[in-house]
């Protein structure tokens, strides 16, 4: 193992080195290098493993723990085990690793409990968990956390896109919205049993994976021309002020930015494309994929709805008003791309 680690320094030297030309019809004697030879690196002490099942885990970090998941207590190993050979995890954990799972996505399942456990388990959709709405100290379990689970469809956010590939999806029992007589969606509450269930579900998975607020999501933030779920009775601030869940906006920092752009006519402005490319600009910077074009299309108009329903669910009808920008442009300031 010590040669091994050795050889592996060198390698780092030998990669760093250019390739030297030798000019062409120049004869060149080989001469022998007159380099002393390099000392041998000493290894850096290796954690102790630990036994546990017949297999061998590392309890403990060895290097930066938000690019590390070397112990246990992340989940089981998975490793091969192919025919005739032993698979050696004295070497492992490396350094330069890093968590699959990136995001949290919120969905409600629009059923009832029964159909929902039917749907995820029967047929092409599915989700990691499912939050029921008993009161009761279940949680349900589908799909393992190391698997891919089919709950966010085409989706994107800041610079990801197809976010199956990298996030754990949540379904929650609740009926999902009904349309009234004037056309408007109504949502049903999520019960305080149920939130206290996500509640420790999200604030388990994201301290595991150390998955950042700006990485916890709706449906409708990551797909916003088809999804609304979970909708505007989502308690975001409630898990954000009760426990540091996910985003929210600091109440000054939307104060100032409204007091500066409560004069504006929004109505008004929203026919003005230089504002409308401003607004749809935020609404890019900020996550949602969108492409800037000057016009309040379909497309900008759901993505405000979607911003409201997440941010500002008192009023989600669309429309860039004073307040929605002003909570639009704290939370820029607050959660930057980095
Ligand atoms: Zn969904």
């Amino acid at each position: 193992m010590r040669n091994s680690l050795a050889f592996i320094s060198l390698g780092f030297l030998i990669i760093s080195c250019g390739t030297q030309k030798t000019p062409q019809n120049v004869q060149t004697k080989p001469t022998l290098p007159k380099v002393a030879p390099a000392k041998t690196a000493e290894a850096p002490p290796r954690p102790k493993i630990h036994r546990e099942s017949g297999e061998d885990f590392f309890r403990d970090n060895i290097a930066d723990i938000t690019k590390n998941d070397n112990t246990i207590s992340y989940g089981s190993i998975v490793s091969a085990e192919p025919q005739r050979y032993k698979v050696v995890k004295t070497f492992f954990p490396a350094i330069a690793q890093n968590f699959r799972q990136k995001y949290i996505i919120l969905h409600y399942t629009a059923l009832d409990e029964d159909k929902s456990v039917t749907v995820l388990t029967q047929q092409s959709v599915s989700a990691h968990y499912l939050v029921n709405d008993q009161n009761d100290r279940e949680i349900y379990q589908l799909v393992d956390e190391n698997k891919r689970a089919y709950h966010a469809g085409i989706s994107a956010w800041r610079n990801d896109k197809s976010l199956n590939d990298t996030s754990i999806g949540i379904e929650i029992v609740n009926s999902g919205y009904k349309v009234d007589s004037s056309g408007t969606k109504v949502f049903p509450d999520f019960s305080p049993s149920q939130v206290q269930k996500i509640a420790a579900l999200v604030k388990d998975i994201a301290t595991r994976y150390m998955i950042p607020p700006t990485n916890i999501l709706a449906h409708s933030d990551i797909a916003p021309t088809r999804k609304s779920d979970p909708g505007p009775k989502f308690p975001w601030k409630q898990l954000y002020e009760e426990h540091q869940i996910g985003m929210w906006y600091d109440e000054g920092a939307k104060q100032v930015f409204y007091d500066s752009a409560v004069l504006e006519d929004y109505a008004l402005q929203m026919t003005v494309p230089s504002f409308v490319f401003k607004i749809q600009t935020a609404l890019k910077n900020f996550g949602y994929d969108i492409l800037p074009n000057g016009t309040y299309d379909d497309a900008t108009k759901k993505t405000v709805e979607a911003f409201q329903y997440h941010f500002r669910p008192q009023n989600y009808n669309g429309l860039m008003d004073a307040e929605t920008w002003a909570i639009l442009q704290a939370l820029n300031q607050k959660y930057p791309v980095k």
